[in-house]
């Protein structure tokens, strides 16, 4: 099954001269989502994750479907003051200011495998951050997944765990 047939592309969004890469339809159309999991599943396997961890928000459609198939845990990265309890934070530069992501404090045990999950990896700053805010709190981050990789914008360089993508464009 051609997987990428499901993504639809939408041009000057959400700016002017942004390509985007819409995972609605994928995720809207059962039998290509019910694949694109299974591939997924059978890629994070060896990696005998304790736990996935899913970026907000689109990261959390893709994690917490693979977790109950992997029989793992799912843990949330949420932008910041969304998740009640104590939190560790990190605050990571954007090309205009600063952005805050969250962890709740108790959510991973010092050791644990993880593998975290978002819908698209562009530049890679996104993910870069969540594995930075991983490792503060003691997370083996053993991998990364997601849907779509953009790999002329080389944002697998950035990382020293394996990177692994359903689908990537050039
Ligand atoms: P990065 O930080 O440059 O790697 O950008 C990745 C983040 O931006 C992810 O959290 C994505 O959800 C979001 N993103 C960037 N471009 C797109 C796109 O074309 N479609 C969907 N999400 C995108």
């Amino acid at each position: 099954m051609d997987l990428k047939q499901h993504i639809r592309h939408v041009p000057d969004f959400p700016k002017p001269g942004i390509l985007f890469y819409d995972i609605s339809t994928l995720l809207a159309h059962a039998g290509a989502w019910h694949e694109a999991l299974n591939r997924l599943t059978e890629t994070l396997r060896p990696y005998k994750p304790d736990v996935l961890v899913g970026i907000e928000s689109r990261g959390f459609l893709v994690a917490a479907p693979l977790a109950d198939r992997l029989g793992t845990g799912f843990i949330m990265v949420r932008k910041r003051g969304k998740l009640p309890g104590e939190t560790i934070r990190h605050a990571y530069d954007l090309e205009y200011g600063e952005d805050v992501i969250e962890i709740q404090a108790e959510a991973i045990k010092p050791g644990q495998r993880v593998v975290v999950l978002d819908d698209l990896l562009a530049t890679g700053g996104t993910m870069a951050a969540a594995v930075t805010l991983l490792e503060k709190v003691g997370a083996d981050v053993v991998g990364i997944g997601c849907l779509i990789e953009l790999t002329f914008l080389n944002g697998r360089k950035r990382f020293k765990m394996p990177v692994h993508s359903l689908l990537s464009y050039d």
